[in-house]
């Protein structure tokens, strides 16, 4: 899997998250200040916010325009690129296994996080009721989605689409009846599944998709080109309406991911470490923190890969074949702390926006963050298109996607360490596992 994201062009230089940073300042200020003018009867910032508006919104666009291709084509490779999960055999299975767990627990302690602490509530009712009438008609959709909220097992069976074509209209304006995205994303993964019991005859496609996978990254990559004045522009928007609130509740935001993200890397990979993986967790991180710096530093799981094979096989003294395959496959397949944000993300910017999400819905969110986590390469800012496609998915605004990317650089090396850091305790439990799975027949013959 790992050369599907090898050549993409998200992969940005430090330089370029400086420009961002810039960008989001200058448009913090910008806002602060039109936004305590407001009611000095100006007219200079109704035409600020015209002009901003259109060219935050062509930002948005050129990625929007990318979720679909991109979604389908990266789940089906996913797939395809681990191969016949049935000839790698008990690695391959158990990969998926812990694979699934972590991020499921990931998102789950997210999700209660940011429901605990609702840090999208700091926002006063009034500023709330501003954004809202001004992206009324997307609030509006959200709350007559959480309305007609399904119950669980309807949500289950729409799980697969009955026309896949109009989920993927539905998916993208909002009109879905079925799961959309979420539905979408399943459709790719059996297609994914069926051809690889199919490679030769589905090579075709396969090399189709790859293409349509790698023209999506490149257009991804030129918006995020355009982020320092996309990204600017759009966080001016809000913080014009918003004010100082916005702060607040994105410092609880901050708070809650980096929360979340310590507590799923210190207790439950210490827990998973010990339980399955038979080892000392203080140790384990101690011989890692090579690759833990690394992943920090580049906010790549991809560029941080040749060091987490290194460490795994020298520090950690892993197999050489559960190593190159869970890390490979990990690097882009199992990522935890983007899962976790991703939930996070999409209730904050629920609560921000007042969209009260049912039961029902979190599900979908769970759900499609896993699944999120799974197609998200692992490049800087990967996680960006995707959380597009889950805020789409039950109704909260997208543009309110601004709000966050002003933080999103140090969330996104932290998640991306917490990242990389489950890759190699995946590939730890994946290597104890085998062994004693490899050990049983050796030792019943020799009884
Ligand atoms: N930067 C992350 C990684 O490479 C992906 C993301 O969450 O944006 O693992």
């Amino acid at each position: 899997m790992s050369d599907v994201i090898s050549n993409s062009p998200t992969k940005k230089s430090s330089g370029g998250h400086v420009q961002i940073v810039i960008g989001l300042v200058v448009g913090i200020v910008a806002g602060l200040i039109a936004n305590a003018m407001q009611g000095k009867d100006s007219q200079f910032i109704p035409l600020a916010v015209s002009i901003a508006e259109p060219i935050g919104k062509l930002f948005l666009r050129l990625m929007q325009m990318m979720v679909l291709p991109l979604v389908f084509s990266a789940l089906y490779l996913a797939v395809v690129d681990v191969g016949d999960l049935r000839k790698l055999g008990k690695i391959g299975i158990v990969t998926l296994f812990y694979t699934a767990i972590l991020s499921i627990s990931a998102v789950l302690i997210g999700i209660t996080l940011v429901n605990v602490v609702q840090p999208g509530r700091a926002i006063s009712d009034d500023v709330r009721t501003t954004l809202t009438e001004k992206y009324s008609a997307k609030a509006e959709e959200g709350v007559k989605k959480a309305d007609s909220a399904k119950p669980l097992g309807t949500t289950l069976v729409d799980l697969l689409p009955e026309n896949p074509l109009q989920e993927m209209v539905g998916a993208v304006d909002g009109s879905s009846k079925g799961n959309g995205m979420l539905a979408v994303m399943f459709f790719a993964l059996l297609c994914g599944i069926a051809a690889t019991t199919k490679l030769d005859e589905t090579a075709v496609l396969t090399s189709t998709l790859r293409g349509m996978y790698e023209i999506s990254m490149t257009v991804i990559g030129w918006a995020l080109k355009l982020a320092p004045l996309g990204a600017g522009c759009l966080v001016f928007v809000v913080t014009s309406q918003m004010g100082a609130d916005i702060l607040k509740a994105l410092a609880a935001f901050v708070a809650v991911v980096l929360g979340g993200l310590a507590l799923h890397m210190i207790v439950v990979y210490s827990v998973v470490l010990k339980a399955f993986g038979k080892r000392s967790p203080l140790q384990f991180f101690r011989s890692i923190s090579d690759a833990m710096f690394v992943a920090f530093s580049t906010s790549s799981s991809s560029a941080t890969l040749s060091t987490s094979l290194k460490v795994a096989k020298e520090q950690l003294k892993l197999r050489s074949e559960t190593a190159n395959f869970v890390l490979t496959v990990g690097a882009t397949g199992n990522q935890n702390g983007t899962a976790l944000f991703e939930g996070v993300v999409v209730l904050f910017l629920a609560q921000v926006f007042g969209v009260h999400l049912e039961i029902g819905q979190q599900f979908t969110v769970v759900l499609m963050s896993v699944l999120a986590g799974v197609g998200t390469a692992g490049v800087p800012g990967g996680s960006i298109p995707l959380i597009i496609v889950v805020l789409k998915s039950v109704g909260v605004p997208a543009d309110g996607i601004a709000i966050i990317l002003g933080v999103d650089r140090l969330l996104d090396m932290s998640r991306t360490l917490v990242n990389v850091v489950g890759d190699l305790v995946v590939a730890a439990c994946v290597d104890s596992s085998v062994g004693q799975i490899h050990s049983l027949p050796a030792d019943a013959t020799g009884n």
